[in-house]
Order: C-alpha cells, then sequence, then structure tokens
C-alpha cells in the first residue's frame, strides 16, 4: 500500500510538472508577468540566457547565450537596440567580473544587433561572411549604425576555440533565417544555441529566409549530441521538452511549407493563396498574423525559382 501511494504520488507529481509547464512563446500564457523582464537565466553552473522583450505588440522574448569561464565570457546575440544591450552587458556583470572575450553574431538581424555598440571594446566579434556583408551593407548605408570591426572573425563552416578551459564550436549548419545563420555548440554541456533556425513556439519566420535550406538545416541541428537547444526568440526548455519542442519547431516549418506548396501546385495566385492557407494548430502562434503572408510569398518565391 505505502509503494503504491508512493508510485501514485510520483505519477501525479509528473503528471503536474508537465501540466504546468505551458509550451507558448507567450509569457503571460506561461504564467509570467511583463515585468519579470528582461531576466537572467541560469541553465547550468556556467550557462546563462538573458531575456528581453522584442519590440512591437506581440510579447515575446530575444533570446542570447552568455558563457561564463574563468578566463572570460562567450556571449551568443545582443539585444535590438543599445539601451537593451546594455541591460545584458549590467547582467552579465552581475554575475561574474570576467571580461567579454567573443561575441558571436549568430543572427545578423537588427534585434539582435542593433544594440552591439553597448558592447565593451576589445571584444573579438565571430560571423559568418553571408553576415558580414549584409552587416557592412547596413553600416554604409545608415552612419549611425554599429558597424562591425574589421577584426571580426569569419566563419563559413565551423571554429573551435577554447575559453577558460571550456570548449565551443561556432557551427554553420546551412542556411535558415538570414543565410549566416551560426550556432554555437557546447560539446561537454550538450548544449546548442540555435539563435533564429529554432522560433520557439513562434511562427516560422522567412522575410529573409531558405525555407527548403532550413528544413535541412533543422536536421543537422538535430543529429547533434544535444541535451538542450536554445532558440533565439521563445523560452529555453531543458530535459526531454527541448528537443519536443525543436521537433515541434521543425514540424511547423515542415507544414507552413506544405501547405504554400500545395497551394502553388494547385496554381492558386500567391494573393490568393494568403487568402485560402489553413495553418491549423500553427495559427495560434506567435507572430502567425503577420508572418503567415511573408512566409507564403517566400516559398513561392523559392518554387518559382527565384531564390538564389
Ligand atoms: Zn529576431
Amino acid at each position: 500500500m505505502r509503494h503504491l501511494t508512493t508510485a501514485v504520488l510520483f505519477a501525479l507529481v509528473t503528471a503536474l510538472a508537465a501540466v504546468g509547464q505551458v509550451r507558448a512563446a507567450d509569457p503571460i500564457k506561461r504564467g509570467l508577468k511583463e515585468t519579470d523582464f528582461p531576466r537572467t537565466v541560469k541553465v547550468t553552473d556556467t550557462v546563462y540566457t538573458y531575456e528581453d522583450f522584442h519590440a512591437g505588440p506581440e510579447k515575446f522574448t530575444t533570446t542570447d547565450m552568455f558563457v561564463v569561464t574563468r578566463d572570460g565570457v562567450l556571449v551568443a546575440d545582443g539585444q535590438g537596440n543599445p539601451e537593451a544591450t546594455k541591460g545584458l552587458v549590467d547582467a552579465i556583470r552581475k554575475v561574474t567580473d570576467k571580461p567579454i572575450e567573443y561575441v558571436v553574431v549568430c543572427s545578423d538581424h537588427g534585434d539582435h544587433t542593433a544594440g552591439n555598440a553597448s558592447f565593451p571594446p576589445g571584444i573579438t566579434y565571430i560571423v559568418h561572411p553571408t553576415s558580414k556583408a549584409i552587416l557592412d551593407r547596413q553600416a554604409e548605408r545608415a552612419a549611425d549604425t554599429w558597424r562591425l570591426p574589421a577584426s571580426a572573425e569569419l566563419v563559413s563552416d565551423r571554429k573551435t576555440l577554447t575559453l577558460g578551459g571550456e570548449e565551443f564550436q561556432v557551427l554553420f549548419l546551412g542556411r535558415a533565417h538570414t543565410g549566416g545563420d551560426l550556432s554555437v555548440y557546447l560539446p561537454r554541456q550538450r548544449i546548442l544555441f540555435m539563435s533564429e533556425i529554432f522560433l520557439n513556439r513562434v511562427f516560422p519566420a522567412m522575410r529573409s529566409a531558405y525555407p527548403s535550406d532550413w528544413l535541412a538545416t533543422l536536421t543537422k541541428a538535430e543529429q547533434l549530441p544535444v541535451d538542450i537547444y536554445m532558440p533565439g526568440h521563445g523560452f529555453t526548455e531543458t530535459g526531454p521538452v527541448s528537443k519536443e519542442e525543436l521537433r515541434e519547431y521543425h514540424k511547423a516549418m515542415q507544414a507552413v511549407i506544405a501547405e504554400a506548396t500545395r497551394l502553388h501546385s494547385a496554381g492558386v495566385p500567391v494573393d490568393e493563396a494568403i487568402r485560402q492557407a489553413n495553418f491549423g494548430e500553427y495559427s495560434s502562434w506567435t507572430l502567425s498574423s503577420s508572418q503567415a503572408p511573408i512566409a507564403i510569398r517566400k516559398v513561392y518565391e523559392e518554387l518559382d525559382g527565384k531564390l538564389r
């Protein structure tokens, strides 16, 4: 009887934990308050995420990773404006007095780079050549834009570096959300920061994307020995939920591409396809109303051979 009670209690606790884990990008749906952000979350002894709200009416987080080692800090991605990225730098200061040595530009989009002027000088930036070209072009067009230092190190495939005894692999797993998408892999801790390759419970955002390449990139990420997949937007899950959510995102990408492809094959013109498309459960994901039309146009573009 005692064993049964323990077993029943265990099952109950497990079930409650699963129920408590609301899977959504919306902080309110997860039982958080807007005033809980920005926030720092300790994921392991040395790995943290920093989450601040993305600009715009729908509330969801832009997630950065920072890793503290005895010789300094590696940061993956910044926030969208100098004040927000100063918040990230201050949050790192609260955890360690070690200097920030590296900033990896995993996504070149403004919501992850436009605050980079707030990082202290003397940092080594790591960036994919495609993203470097995009950032350089932006800086030429607008003089007040943050400029990637000439010392930035380029990674077009992979770069392994060691800082304070921790091994980091900066990986290009293929084109996805920007074309210059980099991930940061920590083999010892089995963590992969994926930036905008993984938008956890956010509708696939394809303005500058490569839809079918993105699917292949997700498959590559899934094949790595990883326990914690960190998204660039949305929440970081741990335990088996992390893998499940990456899988869920992959399924969403497949479903969105399949629906656009179905309409394209039926000869439906793109504007009509936007009206007719049915994304089922993914219609409830954050940004679905703004991103669904963009996704259809992008898939049409690829199917029409206009995407290079
Ligand atoms: Zn973004």
